[in-house]
């Protein structure tokens, strides 16, 4: 298999990939992006994105996307419908290999992603992409849910920090939670169970969503969430509960399964950059988007962090001669 050389390869096609791939051909490095089993990234899986500025009244995430594409090849973007395979980033130049083919470069943006952790039952990831009632962001999702009754489940930080962010929209929101006692922070769980909105369901596991086939703002015909079956993890007994919304926040999955042996990774799996740039510990190495970002998860933070990577990428590489 013959190998192709490039200054900059970027990995991932979500917003902080396109947006590094606009900053890096804009500054003539000729990136070459490789779009992985899902181009475009996460946004292509949901529907309405309210709080990308810059759209008044809102944009389709497929849409948005599919603009940060053709923004990108107008600048000279060398895109690849191909998953990165393997890397190595012990030798110099770095070394990738795809599904297809064989590449070398000077530097590396690393833009893969993470992926939110779902339930298991089948319908949640289903639900979640047409907006059918189940989302694992309530930042971006909350807002839908303005004046309805609705349920997170997860004990940890993020799950209590995603509940009490909803009692701004919801009547009430049910917190579910398979064990008698939370993971996350003392602080948090005092905040959590003074909330005279948060309504606890200890020792509950979630094991059938149930759905109405309604219509959604287009007139088009949509399954959408209608209530939760509880199973008691300590007695066995069923229990129904009706909801309009459910959000999953039982973690997240950083894709850095590449990396693992090539580069310091947090406890969780994320990629450790150098505090406030896209720096890893590996000169000529960046990562940005929610790969290296357990905090944010937002598309506008990853495509800032994009820009921050082609930016820093520049430099080094300038810096190289
Ligand atoms: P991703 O969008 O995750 O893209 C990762 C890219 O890497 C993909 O193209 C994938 O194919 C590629 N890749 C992975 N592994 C490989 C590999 N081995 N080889 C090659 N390519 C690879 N955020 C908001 O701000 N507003 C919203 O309204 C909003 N709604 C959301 C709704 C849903 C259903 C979801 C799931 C997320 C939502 N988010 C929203 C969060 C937002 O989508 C993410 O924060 C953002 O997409 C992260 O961008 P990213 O570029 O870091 O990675």
């Amino acid at each position: 298999m013959t190998s192709t050389h490039h200054r900059l390869v970027i990995i991932g096609t979500g917003p902080a990939g396109y947006t590094a791939a606009i900053y890096a051909s804009r500054a003539g490095l000729e990136p070459l992006v490789f779009e992985g089993s899902q181009p475009g990234g996460q946004l292509t899986i949901t529907t309405e994105v309210e709080n990308f500025p810059g759209f008044t009244t809102g944009i389709s995430g497929p849409v948005l996307m599919e603009e940060m594409r053709e923004q990108a090849l107008r600048f000279g973007t060398k895109l690849r419908s191909e998953t990165v395979e393997k890397v190595d980033l012990k030798c110099r130049p770095f070394r990738l290999t795809t599904n297809v083919g064989e590449y070398t470069t000077e530097a590396i943006i690393i833009a893969t992603g993470a992926s939110a952790k779902w339930l298991g039952l089948g319908k949640d990831l289903e639900l979640s992409r047409h907006g059918g009632g189940v989302s694992a962001c309530a930042t971006c999702d909350g807002f839908f849910f303005r004046g309805m009754e609705i349920a997170v489940v997860g004990g940890g930080d993020t799950a209590l920090e995603e509940a009490l962010y909803l009692t701004k929209f919801a009547t009430k929101v049910h917190l579910i939670h398979r064990r008698d006692s939370f993971r996350a922070s003392k602080a948090m769980q005092v905040r959590t169970l003074a909330h005279e909105k948060i309504k606890l369901h200890w020792n509950k596991e979630i094991t059938h969503l149930q759905t109405i086939r309604t219509e959604n703002s287009f007139g088009e015909a949509v399954e959408k969430l209608s209530s939760l079956i509880l199973k008691d993890t300590v007695d066995g007994g069923l229990s129904s509960l009706s909801v309009k919304g459910l959000f999953v926040a039982i973690g997240h999955q950083p894709n850095t399964s590449l990396f693992e042996d090539q580069l310091p990774l947090d406890p969780s799996g994320y990629v450790l950059v150098e505090k406030g740039s896209s720096r890893t510990i590996i000169p000529g190495v960046f990562a940005a988007g929610d790969v290296a970002d357990h905090t944010y998860r937002q598309a506008i933070t990853a495509a800032g962090s994009g820009c921050m990577a082609a930016i820093d990428a520049e430099r080094w590489l300038g810096e190289q001669g």
